[in-house]
């Protein structure tokens, strides 16, 4: 009994000494009502929000913590559904497989996963890499490194030659055979064990590349590079092991497979038709738009020698038609999540994304909404993030100027926290 007792008024001790944080929030954005609310206290215990209360209230124990952002409007942490957080574009971005070790690319990667947390983004799906982006995962997971939580695809899947075939360009002698343990594959037989190397690699999602692509060594950009009975193999066995499947895809006939066969999200969608965007929204399949790395190729294709010849043309082709494609897709009410292909263009500037979303007819809070509460449903975890409520991971960020007004103040985002860790004040 008198054990017991001591335990008790220890745990009474150590309640009453962990600090709270009190956010007096001039506005807040309600993303599940889709509302603007004004005064309100978020309260953050450890690394979860315990309450919201209307007016700035003062905390009663004294150790607890007060923020001001009263002149400031408060969101949920922001979700990017598409960047590769192991690398960027540089002009020598083609030689870095033959130059780089695993612990550069680790080390780079560990630099580019802060400068995206800082830029308000505090979780993101990683559409693959080499491997490394687990080994990242892991290490924030458990607080050794600073960035935001990943849910990644490790490495992507593709045919051989296709968009993301490893040894695309080479000679012939470091071209080889790669096979589905370097995620290529043909047949049916291949995509099981790609998929099923994938889960052993500890990927949370698999990706697809179910057409050409503008960055790889190779000449089409658009044609589709999968058959429907692969996808479906590759959709089938990544069920099994609680996988979603994310399809990269510029061309129609490529993106019309991977819906039939069931991915859940399409990446870029740029050619898509009409007809398309009809078999989208009958099997609930999100367009991941992707509209920053469009432009960004085909501005960055006009510098000379920027990019290998045989890209150039892929790139100012397919690059300036997304934000077109995006227009007509919110207008058909296809289903839209946030993903930018960060990477492709550099990391931290994700949030440009949101000003060309607008630009194409989407308004603010819906946009907001593409980046916060929608992709935390296809995350499964629309209990943990993605709004500003009791019991969610606290996740919360601030901006200076309200961005249903101003969607461009986004782009500087003044505060910072992450499962309850301030990372920016
Ligand atoms: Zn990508």
């Amino acid at each position: 009994m008198k054990k017991l007792l001591t335990l008790l008024l220890l745990l009474v001790f150590i309640a009453s000494n962990a600090q709270d944080v009190y956010l007096h929030c001039g506005k807040l954005i309600d993303t599940k009502s889709g509302k603007e609310l004004s005064e309100k206290t978020i309260i953050v215990s450890g690394n979860k929000i315990i309450s919201i209360e209307t007016g700035y209230l003062t905390p009663k124990n004294p150790k607890d913590r007060v923020i001001d952002l009263k002149n400031k409007t408060v969101l949920p942490g922001l979700i990017d559904m598409h960047v590769h957080i192991e690398g960027e574009t540089s002009r020598d971005q083609y030689l870095k497989p033959f130059t780089l070790n695993d612990a550069d690319v680790a080390f780079n990667a560990a630099e580019i996963a802060r400068r995206t947390l800082l830029a308000g983004f505090t979780t993101v799906r990683d559409l693959g890499g080499s491997g490394v982006n687990v080994a990242l995962r892991n290490a924030i997971n458990s607080g050794k490194s600073d960035g935001p939580r990943i849910y990644t695809a490790e490495k992507a899947l593709a045919t051989t030659g296709g968009h993301a075939d490893p040894t695309n360009g080479r000679k012939k002698e470091l071209m080889g055979d790669p096979g589905p343990a370097q995620g290529v594959v043909n047949g049916v037989e291949d995509a099981a064990k790609a998929v099923r190397q994938r889960y052993k690699n500890g990927a949370d999602w698999i990706k697809i590349t179910a057409t050409g692509g503008v960055l790889s060594v190779a000449k089409s950009g658009k044609n589709p590079q999968f058959s429907e009975d692969e996808i479906r193999a590759i959709v089938q066995t990544a069920k099994d092991y609680e996988m979603p499947v994310a399809a990269h895809a510029h061309g129609d006939e490529g993106m019309q497979r991977a819906i039939r066969a069931g991915v859940k999200t399409i990446e870029h969608g740029t050619l898509m038709s009409d007809e398309t965007m009809e078999l989208m929204k009958k099997h609930n399949t999100y367009l991941v738009p992707t509209i920053s790395a469009g432009r960004f190729v085909s501005d960055q294709a006009k510098i000379e020698n920027y990019y290998p010849a045989i890209i150039v043309p892929k790139a100012l082709e397919i690059g300036p038609k997304i934000q077109e494609m995006f227009a007509r897709a919110y207008k058909k009410e296809v289903p839209i999540v946030f993903g930018t292909d960060a990477g492709v263009f550099p990391h931290g500037q994700n949030a440009k994304e949101f000003g060309y979303m607008v630009e194409a007819g989407m308004p603010e809070m819906q946009a907001i909404q593409s980046a916060t509460i929608i992709p935390a449903q296809l995350l499964n975890a629309e209990n943990e993030i993605g709004q500003i409520a009791p019991g969610f991971l606290a996740d919360i960020i601030a901006v200076e100027d309200n961005p249903i007004k101003s969607i461009k103040s986004l782009e500087n985002v003044v505060f910072i926290m992450k499962n309850g860790v301030i990372y920016k004040n």
